[in-house]
């Protein structure tokens, strides 16, 4: 008879997959096969034993640690691409650390599985010595781990909101919902922003426009629905749209605003910046739902402008 601590096995799972990953990223090696035919083996076992009611799942709504670990550990290898990413994530690392002339063998990294974004340690002469990442971390791309390690190393960095806005976006909440029901991090997500941006640029852009980072903002802005920032290559849509009573077709339209910003660029005149020319807005009258969703956003922003 497996006893209950069968899952709390997972807890060790986990850390020991973690640890042979980055010693092999900090190798700069493939990582050894058999970790990943080693999980599946031992998952097997597992859902075996909860398919015949031998062990049972905690149905708390705060999952445990040893719920989390085996969330991950089953995440991990219901899907092949889920263990690619996971590996990656470690080379990622790996390399954003050499970018900074840091030895990825002087650190002591692994991702997290709570309510912080990173937690780092410096020591002596390492100005990381642990680093703890959120596992929503690991779809990121590489100037995102560029950011991360500035913010880490310089709060005031000006990468620190790319850094940080990541936590928002689709990509990042899907994976946070591997281990989280309920999080301060977790966002009511109604709309897939990344998605969305990937029909749009289908549709109206033949796929030719370089994918930015795409977040919904942390405060609620009323009367500016959504921005983009050059520099950073990233989008921020207002966390009011991301509500089921704004029709679908007035974030799309948002959206597809701010991917116009890349396309057309700007300049600049006696020191400001235009953006919306005539041939942009030219473009954006394309938008098939225009007149609908330029309608809706101004009943949305006179609904909740007022008090
Ligand atoms: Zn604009």
């Amino acid at each position: 008879m497996p006893s209950a601590n069968h899952l709390t096995k997972y807890i060790n799972v986990l850390k020991d997959i973690q640890r042979v990953l980055w010693q092999a990223a900090a190798d700069d090696v493939p990582p050894r096969v058999f970790v990943y035919a080693e999980l599946k083996r031992r998952l097997e076992h597992s859902q075996y034993l909860i398919r015949t009611g031998m062990i049972r799942l905690s149905e708390s709504s705060k999952p445990s640690r040893t719920d989390i670990a085996y969330r991950v550990c089953k995440w991990l290898v219901e899907d092949n691409t889920h263990y690619v990413m996971f590996v990656q994530a470690f080379t990622n690392a790996a390399d954003a650390m050499r970018r900074i002339n840091i030895d990825p063998h002087t650190v002591s990294f692994a991702f997290s599985f709570d309510q912080r974004r990173w937690e780092a340690e410096a020591l002596g002469d390492n100005p990381i010595r642990i680093l703890h990442l959120n596992f929503y971390y690991i779809g990121a791309e590489p100037r995102i781990w560029d950011a991360v390690l500035k913010a880490i190393l310089n709060p005031s960095s000006h990468e620190r909101q790319l850094a940080e806005n990541f936590v928002r976006t689709s990509e990042a909440q899907a994976l946070l919902a591997v281990y989280a029901d309920i999080s301060p991090l977790r966002l009511h997500d109604v709309y897939n922003l990344s998605e969305m941006f990937d029909a749009l640029n289908a549709q109206y852009f033949g796929g030719s426009v370089p994918k930015p980072l795409i977040a919904w903002t942390s405060r609620a802005n009323y009367r500016k629905v959504g921005s983009y920032h050059f520099v950073s290559n990233m989008i921020l849509i207002s966390k009011i749209l991301n509500d089921r009573r704004v029709p679908e077709f007035a974030v799309r339209f948002v959206l597809y605003h701010e991917m116009l910003h890349i396309v057309h660029g700007y300049y600049v005149q006696n020191g400001r910046h235009f953006a919306h020319t005539p041939e942009f807005l030219e473009d954006e009258r394309k938008f098939e739902q225009y007149e609908e969703a330029e309608r809706a956003l101004r009943m949305i922003k006179k609904l909740t402008s007022e008090p």
